[in-house]
């Protein structure tokens, strides 16, 4: 994936979590109760008993830019586990 700002190939990663990786229109007073918000949407790809949740994303180092593809079909595609 090419970096919207600066057009440089972005490096593949993924961003972890324990509970859940989610996006939401609000900041939850208590993270644990953020993914069951109405409008929250699920960013994960994949979720273990051991690994958590994770997303994959792509991150452009130069710009401090990450981005989430959040479709579906968005499955892991470099894990080392
Ligand atoms: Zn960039």
């Amino acid at each position: 994936m090419k970096c919207p700002y600066c057009n440089t190939e972005m490096e593949l990663g993924y961003i972890q979590c324990r509970d859940g990786v989610s996006w939401n229109n609000k900041k939850s007073k208590i993270a644990t109760f953020a993914s069951s918000s109405l409008n929250a949407i699920s960013l994960a790809s994949d979720h273990g008993i051991f690994s958590g949740s994770s997303a994959v994303a792509y991150n452009c180092r130069k710009c401090k830019k990450i981005m989430i593809d959040y479709r579906e079909d968005n499955t892991d595609r470099n894990s080392d586990l």
